[in-house]
């Protein structure tokens, strides 16, 4: 049968808004929902085209090459790819179109719902596994490869990860096989059939005849796993990262739960980070900063050399671009900002102390200070601010 038409489908116009193809998807998705139509197949079709023409014009990418090529744009059926899209990926990629109008009292509305359809057994999920990793700066400025040791629920190997021994199944009488059990309640849109997981079985339908003796029936073991995690550049301390699936195994064969990796930033001796900003105190002599000099600061690359121009007050802040640390989104780098101190020695010998008192006396010595660098109050506000 030819597909209709996703426009038509909609009933909307090919400018139509986001939000507007949202409201007309929405509207079609209630009133073909299958817990208002049970048993009416037509229904459900209504139900499933609307979906993929939500799918396919809600997608930017989808919906221009649907305008370019029709139909023959999206691979096989809508980008669905082989089979037209079934119920639970409806729910799972729209559920929350309804959350507004069925939140509440229908909890479990987003997953597997209604009598004659194909019957899928749920799957557990296994839960995730959390770790820390500790990284230094320079470890955070190029990224790195971790190789980290944890202690995690992995795949029985004898039953493999399903929990029955020799593969030996009974039907679940509770539910007969169809994990889930049914009620009929009434509601503001008239009879609605509800299902909830058979406790009996856990929603899996069946039930196991004869226990893997390794596993004790659960299909998952405790083992310790080496886990190579790539750290991008420039995260932070706090940082969350999760690699999905690689956190524990499910029992009975289930999908693995997900890697969350803490980000832990060692202190670093030198410099100080804000953001993608390091910077670093560096202390040069008087002699230094009246007559000018060449600094070599260490940076998170190897050394720099820096001109110190003559005159130069303690306090001054040389920046140093792009010798931060990368951003972690790639929005190039920070900068190394640089405060130049004056060293004033704390103790002095007498040969010092005269030759010091001879300069002292010279007129260039006394302090003159310009009306900028008078601006006391100035820096108090910036600080205080
Ligand atoms: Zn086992
Ligand atoms: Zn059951």
């Amino acid at each position: 049968m030819a597909k209709r038409d996703y426009y038509e489908v909609l009933g909307v116009g090919k400018n139509a808004t986001p939000d507007e193809l949202k409201k007309a998807y929405r509207k079609l998705a209630l009133q073909y929902h299958p817990d208002r139509n049970p048993g009416d197949k037509e229904a459900e079709e209504k139900f499933k085209e609307a979906a993929e023409a939500y799918d396919v014009l809600s997608n930017p990418d989808k919906k221009a090459r649907y305008d370019q090529f029709g139909h023959a744009g999206l691979d096989g059926n809508g980008g669905f790819g082989g089979a037209s899209m079934n119920m639970d990926d409806i729910f799972s990629q729209f559920g929350d179109i309804f959350g507004d109008i069925f939140g509440g009292g229908f909890g479990g509305f987003g997953r597997g719902f209604g009598g004659q359809r194909q019957q899928r057994r749920p799957q557990m999920r296994g839960s995730n596994l959390r770790i820390k990793v500790k990284l230094t700066l320079e470890e955070i400025d190029k990224g790195a490869e971790k190789k980290i040791k944890v202690n995690k629920y992995v795949p029985c190997k004898t039953c493999g990860g399903s929990g029955a021994r020799g593969n030996s199944y009974e039907t679940c009488s509770h539910c007969n096989g169809q994990g889930v059990v049914l009620e009929v309640k009434r509601t503001m849109f008239g009879q609605m059939q509800t299902q909830s997981v058979c406790p009996h079985c856990g929603g899996e339908g069946r039930i196991i005849k004869d226990k893997c003796r390794d596993c004790n029936g659960e299909g998952i073991v405790k083992a310790e796993e080496v886990i190579t995690i790539n750290i991008p550049a420039g995260v932070s301390d706090g940082m969350q990262l999760s690699m999905s699936g690689k956190g524990n195994a499910a029992p009975h064969g289930g999908v693995p739960g997900d890697l969350i990796i803490l980000v832990e930033e060692v202190p670093h001796e030198q410099f100080e980070r804000q953001e993608s900003n390091l910077f670093y105190n560096a202390f040069i002599t008087f002699a230094d900063a009246a007559m000018g000099c060449t600094l070599e600061l260490p940076t998170l690359n190897g050394k720099v050399k820096v001109k110190v121009d003559q005159g130069t007050p303690s306090g001054k802040v040389l920046r140093l671009k792009g010798k931060g640390l990368p951003d972690v989104n790639g929005y190039g780098r920070g900068d190394l900002l640089v405060a130049v101190n004056v060293w004033v020695p704390k103790n002095l010998t007498k040969e010092e102390k005269e030759l010091l008192s001879k300069l002292n006396a010279s007129p260039n010595f006394q302090p003159n200070p310009t009306k900028q660098e008078r601006g006391f109050f100035d820096k108090m506000k910036d600080l205080f601010n």
